[in-house]
C-alpha cells in the first residue's frame, strides 16, 4: 500500500545562485544522512559510471560553474561531443510519482535504463568532475561487490531516501531541463553564461537534438511511501528542508515565504 505525503513545496525558485546553494545544502545533508552506512564502494571502482545518469538543469549548471572556475572549458566541450550510447526514459521521477499517485496504469510501462556506454567524465577509473558530480552519482552505492554479482545491492531504506532526494532536486529544478546528463549539459551550453564552452561546440544540430531529448522537471506531487517508511522520510525531509540558506530555510524558500 503506497501512501502519498502531501507536498507543500509550491513555489519555483528563480535565482540560479540560490538554487546552487540549495543544491549544495541538499548534497551535504544527504551525505550526513548516509555517513554511518557501510558500502563496498572504493576509489577506482567505476562499474556504475555509465552514460545513463539523469540530472536536472540545476545540477548541470553546478557542473558548468565548476568547469568555468577551473578553466576546463575546452576539455569539457570535448567530453560533451563524446559518442552517445545512452538510453532514454519517458518520465521524470516526479512524473512517475504523479502517475502512481493518480493510479494511472501507464507507470507500469516505465522502463529503467540499462547500463550502456561508459561516462565520458571517467578517466583512469576516476571521476574527473567528482566534486560536482550529480546526485545520482552520489547515490550510486552497493553493500556488496558489484563485480561479483553483476549489479549493485542497496538497502530498501536507502533506495527510498535516494528517490525522495531525487524528487527534491527535481522540484528545485522544476520547469528546467531534466534528462540524460550529456543532453542536459549540451542543452545548457546554449545559455549565455556558458558561452565559454559553447564556442568549442560548433554542431548546433547536436545541441538541438540534445534539447529535444530532454524532458521538463516537475514539482513534487507527493512521495510514494509504505507506512513503515514515513517516519524516517519525514525526519530526513525535516533535516533537509530546515537547513538555512541566508535568513530562510529551504522549506520557506520552496514555499515562497
Ligand atoms: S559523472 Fe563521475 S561519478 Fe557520475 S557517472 Fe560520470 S564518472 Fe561516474
Amino acid at each position: 500500500m503506497l501512501n502519498p505525503i502531501k507536498n507543500n513545496c509550491e513555489a519555483v525558485v528563480k535565482m540560479n545562485g540560490l538554487k546552487n546553494k540549495i543544491l549544495e545544502s541538499i548534497f551535504e545533508k544527504y551525505q550526513q544522512w548516509i555517513e554511518n552506512e557501510t558500502f563496498h564502494c572504493h576509489r577506482g571502482c567505476s562499474l556504475c559510471c555509465t552514460q545513463n545518469v539523469m540530472i536536472t538543469a540545476v545540477e548541470g549548471q553546478h557542473i558548468y560553474n565548476y568547469i568555468v572556475q577551473q578553466k576546463k572549458e575546452t576539455w569539457f566541450a570535448g567530453k560533451l561531443l563524446h559518442k552517445r550510447q545512452a538510453q532514454y526514459v519517458k518520465l521524470t521521477t516526479n512524473d512517475f510519482a504523479r502517475l502512481c499517485l493518480e493510479k494511472n496504469t501507464e507507470y507500469g510501462e516505465v522502463e529503467q535504463p540499462q547500463q550502456n556506454g561508459i561516462c565520458p567524465f571517467l578517466e583512469e577509473n576516476c571521476c574527473n568532475i567528482y566534486a560536482v558530480r550529480p546526485f545520482i552519482c552520489r547515490s550510486f552505492a552497493s553493500t556488496r561487490d558489484c563485480h561479483d554479482y553483476g549489479s549493485a545491492c542497496l538497502d530498501e531504506r536507502l533506495l527510498v531516501i535516494n528517490t525522495v532526494t531525487m524528487q527534491l532536486i527535481e522540484h528545485l529544478g522544476q520547469k528546467g531541463y531534466w534528462g540524460n546528463m550529456l543532453d542536459v549539459l549540451l542543452a545548457l551550453a546554449n545559455h549565455k553564461a556558458n558561452g565559454g564552452v559553447k564556442k568549442y561546440i560548433s554542431d548546433d544540430e547536436m545541441i538541438n537534438s540534445a534539447i529535444s531529448n530532454t524532458l521538463t522537471a516537475e514539482p513534487i506531487p507527493g512521495f510514494l511511501l509504505k507506512p513503515e517508511e514515513e517516519n524516517e522520510v519525514n525526519l530526513y525531509l525535516q533535516t533537509v528542508l530546515s537547513a538555512k540558506i541566508g535568513l530562510k530555510t529551504i522549506e520557506e524558500i520552496f514555499n515562497n515565504k
